[in-house]
């Protein structure tokens, strides 16, 4: 009996601690009990966020409350910059396209992340401020990029487009600093860092976000924020809640708050730095250069005597990678490890890997390499 070891960029694994919660009797979502608990995991997810801003949860994927990114902000019509370097921001794209926004793209070659000096030079020459919108993802998933969203916003300056941050599968592994850095609006959702199943999609509004709403023209009706925000200030939600992910939500905040969300962030660092020195030992190519590499997930080149290497790990030892995306398939494949994965998870795929590669010559290299990467940082 093979042992299961989901390393996709999610879902992620879930802890059975979590697990359990979603077993829970149901309760009514119009009750004390209810109240009681919407409230906390409202006021506590803010750790996460690193916010004071309000924080929204809906029953959602992540691409619902990227649709709400967009829908409660502009007015058909509005100019919207999206900055690119993958399928997730050509995503956040299509979406407000989808609007009536007018959307202008700056794409980067997958593979590479979205820099300062682009940002800077297309936000300073809009001198009439047209720009209202821009939109940025933190780590674009189907490549393994991770953008550096502090520099980047930093380059906007003072320039009063909103600004959006797609932090889907990085928030609760990589930081970002909401409120600090100026970002007024966040989404994520609970598949990712979060340890929890699919079906909790998170946003974030600033203060100014909430003055664009007021301006907004969009339709929007399930994803209308101020009615979230209405039904949250009596500890409800507009419609039916998924209670048992609500539940699950107050477990993973809990095991997060105990764990320290610097140590998170740390640590997702270290094995992600771990897992490349051990592909690099055994002569695998890793997709994205170290210097912007995603902490979370890993994208590795699929060699060529090795063309069904996303099979041979899930036939040989049941690990499930995800593939490359769009027009990376069949070139890359994709190891997430963010959320509940630990030292021992990134051994077990990096020694898959050496086995895959089947040189006996190269056999304990890529384990070799990531213990001492491991080991350096203080056991
Ligand atoms: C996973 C992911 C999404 C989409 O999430 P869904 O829940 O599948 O809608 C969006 N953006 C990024 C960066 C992601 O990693």
């Amino acid at each position: 009996m093979k042992k299961s070891r989901l390393r996709v960029p999610g879902p992620t694994e879930v802890p059975e601690k979590v697990l359990n919660k979603m077993a829970l009797p149901m309760i009514n979502h119009r009750g004390e009990q209810f109240r009681n608990l919407f409230l906390k995991v409202s006021e506590e997810i803010k750790y996460v966020f690193q916010t004071n801003n309000d924080v929204l949860i809906f029953p959602s994927a992540g691409t619902g409350v990227m649709e709400a990114a967009i829908a409660n902000f502009f007015s058909p019509g509005d100019h919207i910059v999206s900055f690119q370097c993958g399928v997730f921001g050509e995503r956040f794209a299509e979406i407000a396209e989808s609007y009536g926004a007018k959307v202008e793209a700056i794409k980067v070659d997958y593979g590479k992340p979205i820099t300062k000096e682009i940002v800077k030079e297309r936000i300073s020459n809009d001198k009439n401020n047209k720009i209202k919108g821009i939109l940025f993802t933190q780590n674009e998933t189907s490549t393994g990029v991770l953008n550096n969203i502090k520099e980047l916003r930093e380059a906007i300056g003072n320039h009063p487009a909103l600004v959006i941050v797609d932090a889907i599968s990085s928030l609760g592994a990589v930081e970002l600093k909401t409120d600090e850095w100026g970002i007024d609006v966040v989404v994520s959702s609970s598949q990712k860092a979060f340890m929890l199943p699919p079906g909790l999609g998170f946003i974030s509004v600033s203060e100014k976000a909430w003055n664009a709403y007021e301006n907004s023209k969009m339709p929007k009706y399930y994803f209308d924020i101020k009615n979230a925000k209405n039904s949250l200030k009596k500890g409800e939600t507009p419609y039916t809640p998924f209670v048992s992910l609500i539940y699950a939500l107050e477990e993973s905040l809990k095991i997060i708050k105990d764990e320290g969300l610097e140590n998170i962030i740390k640590e997702h660092k270290r094995l992600s730095k771990v897992l490349r020195e051990g592909v690099k030992a055994i002569g695998l190519k890793l997709f994205v250069e170290d210097e912007y590499a995603s902490p979370t997930v890993t994208a590795v080149e699929i060699p060529e005597e090795r063309k069904d290497l996303q099979k041979f790990l899930k036939n040989k030892f049941n690990i499930t990678v995800a593939g490359g995306q769009d027009r990376l398939k069949d070139k890359i494949i994709r190891i997430g490890h963010l959320g509940y994965v630990d030292f021992l998870d990134i051994i077990a795929v990096i020694s898959a890997l050496e086995m895959a590669v089947g040189d006996e010559r190269l056999f304990g290299k890529g384990v070799k390499a990531a213990e001492k990467i491991y080991f350096e940082g203080g056991l």
